[in-house]
């Protein structure tokens, strides 16, 4: 008996699931997490937030998470308010949510890779048609490569992701402007990484004002160090939220969960603490391994996307087999490492080398 003895949809037949290894290794730098366990402080403070719930386990959560969504649009500020954003467990809950609101059966998203692998994935399994558009050679995207392929396919959705994952290449706000421009439907920015961006950097939510179709999605996943908490969320109009809320699971976001993720949000100068000290090792990776004659991706997230010599698949054996666990994307011949600690760092760069 396999899966393909089972009644399964054919859109599935053949499809492989979402996969980054889960291996116990002693340097895991694969999923861009935040390598900084919570400090203590704030360990306490979410097992205060959480304790405080517990009585209350017999009853449903708030099935809106108001009072998370309060937190998020003040976080995020631009003027935000609680109806224009939205939260799920993970950004990739979110954009599940998006494409089952604004996609479906019979239609179709587009994305430039390389990008996220998640997005592809997402689209399928609301039995939407994904449309793969490229990126340019540097990984990044110019207004006109994109119109060009926004006019060849006219996609019902978009994709973009800035900072890109797995290159770490943040979009010009004018390439955003110009798909949503194009574009007849809705337009989604993936800022997962957005805290990580070098100074200089726009995010897409200062376009929301001008612009209904746009919704920007973000995560406490990387840069808040809250992965294992599933907290994802996206800032829209409110007329996007209402029409998220036709397809979501009721109580879909557990009281743990909104109480957690607010504890969190609450102590967010120490969670965000280390963001600044990621960004010095992810610019330290990226000269490093200039230094060494490596093609390197500019990076405005906590990851380095780099050229190996030789099958990519090796060269991550290699790795592996010295302790340091990276990522294989797909892409012939390149790489992509997490910048976590220092120390993991430096075992990546010394087992590289
Ligand atoms: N978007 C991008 C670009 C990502 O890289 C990730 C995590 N790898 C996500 C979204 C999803 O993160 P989460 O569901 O944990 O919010």
């Amino acid at each position: 008996m396999s899966i393909e003895d089972l009644p399964i949809r054919d859109d599935l037949r053949g499809q492989t699931p979402y996969g980054a290894p889960q291996l116990d290794v002693a340097v895991r730098l694969n999923t861009n997490e935040n390598s900084y366990p919570l400090p203590d402080a704030v360990v306490d403070a979410i097992a205060k937030a959480v304790q405080a719930e517990l009585r209350d386990l017999n009853r449903y959560p708030d099935r809106d998470a108001v009072a998370l969504r309060t937190d998020l649009a003040a976080y995020l500020g631009h003027g935000l308010t609680a109806a224009n954003t939205w939260a799920a467990n993970g950004s990739n809950e979110v954009q599940q949510q998006l494409l089952q609101a604004f996609a479906g059966p019979g239609r179709t998203a587009l994305g430039f890779g390389p990008s996220y692998s998640m997005h592809p994935l997402l689209t399928l399994g609301v039995g939407s048609r994904w449309i793969g558009a490229l990126r340019d050679p540097d990984f990044g995207l110019t207004p006109d490569a994109a119109i060009a392929q926004l006019d060849e396919h006219d996609p019902d959705m978009v994709f973009l992701c800035s900072p890109n994952n797995p290159t770490g290449t943040a979009l010009d706000p004018d390439v955003i402007t110009a798909v949503l421009e194009k574009a007849r439907g809705m337009v989604i920015v993936d800022e997962a990484y957005a805290e990580f961006a070098r100074p200089g950097t726009a995010s897409a939510l200062a376009l929301l004002p001008d612009h209904p179709r746009l919704v920007v999605t973000r995560t406490m996943s990387k840069a808040f160090g809250f992965a294992g908490g599933r907290l994802g969320y996206l800032a829209a109009s409110s007329d996007v939220v209402d029409a998220v809320q036709l397809v979501r699971l009721p109580y879909h976001l557990s009281a743990l969960t909104q109480a957690a993720a607010r504890a969190a949000l609450a102590e967010r100068d120490a969670l965000l603490g280390t963001v600044e000290a990621i960004k010095e090792q992810r610019d330290r990776i990226v000269t490093t391994l200039r230094d060494r004659g490596l093609r390197v991706a500019d990076s405005d997230a906590n990851f380095v996307l780099f050229e190996v010599t030789g099958d990519q698949k090796i060269a991550w054996q290699r790795l592996l087999d010295r302790g340091v666990l990276v990522r294989d994307v797909g892409l012939a011949g390149w790489l992509r490492v997490t910048a976590g600690t220092p120390a993991e760092t430096d075992a990546f760069l010394e087992a590289l080398q």
